[in-house]
């Protein structure tokens, strides 16, 4: 299929998907996943439940605690994040509850009342700002399967919204995942994790220039073992990025074999 072609039915099945979408809306209206208010996804009242996480920890070992899950000393010598920041944890059912829907049924209205509760819990950690944001790029075939990146869209409103009257520059473009991986929840243990995402992201040769020095943030709505980030990592730091800090929704807890650890094939992540 040409390019032009395959814009115009990409385009084409958005439409398709925005109606189809409205006339869901008609039929089902919109009711709160925690209490069922209804005309919202996610009321303030069930916000306002949804409790930070105060403890952070080295995102590798999760042994040492640290101000805002700084990598710990035994670990920063063999891996790439310089550290994690997590909002939230998982284990809250309206916090699995409404990322799950956000991501696997696709509710994209929920990208507002998530990246409001984001960037509350950023602003009040105090977290030292970076120079450039970037999501955790999609590989093509999803974001076409998905319609958006949840990534991009809790970036978007991180980086629109740290500064008071600016924004921090949000590179949408210069990361890539230019390898189709099979999604992290079914593979069974950590290494083959970082086995699956190895080698899946790339820079773009104009960035690699503009980032040598730069403090550097990448976003991701959940992570369990980071392998994902530390992939993003390690390309960045290859090209002279001088730190990396992943800053992520929710931190899932790995269990081999679990429900959440193996989802339907027809989830792609
Ligand atoms: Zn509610
Ligand atoms: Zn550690």
């Amino acid at each position: 299929m040409s390019p032009t072609l395959k814009i115009a039915s990409s385009s084409l099945l958005r439409h398709v998907y925005t109606a189809g979408r409205y006339v869901l809306d008609i039929f089902f209206p919109l009711s709160c996943l925690g209490c069922t208010q209804s005309d919202t996804l996610l009321c303030q009242n069930c916000c306002k439940k949804i409790r930070p996480r105060y403890e952070q920890s080295c995102p590798y070992c999760r042994k040492h605690l640290t101000p805002h899950g700084e990598t710990c000393f035994d670990c920063s010598s063999k891996n790439d994040l310089d550290g994690v920041f997590v909002a939230y944890d998982y284990n809250q059912p309206l916090v699995d509850t409404a990322l799950h829907a956000f991501k696997y049924q696709s509710l994209e209205s929920l990208a507002h009342p998530l990246s409001k509760l984001f960037v509350q819990a950023v602003i009040s950690s105090g977290l030292p700002l970076p120079d450039c944001v970037f999501p955790v790029p999609l590989h093509p075939w999803r974001l076409r399967y998905r319609g958006f990146n949840q990534s991009e869209l809790l970036g978007h409103a991180l980086a629109t919204t740290l500064l008071p009257g600016t924004a921090v520059p949000f590179d949408t473009q210069s990361l890539v995942r230019h390898r189709f991986t099979l999604p992290q929840q079914k593979m069974p243990n950590v290494e083959s994790r970082k086995h699956n995402i190895k080698n899946a992201f790339s820079l773009s040769k104009q960035s690699t220039s503009s980032l040598r020095g730069k403090s550097v943030w990448i976003i991701d709505d959940i992570t369990t073992t980071a392998s994902t980030l530390d992939a993003c990592a390690r390309v960045l730091k290859q090209a002279g990025v001088h730190k990396v800090f992943g800053v992520v929704f929710a931190q899932n807890t790995f269990v081999a074999h679990s429900k959440r650890a193996v989802k339907p094939s027809s989830q792609i992540q």
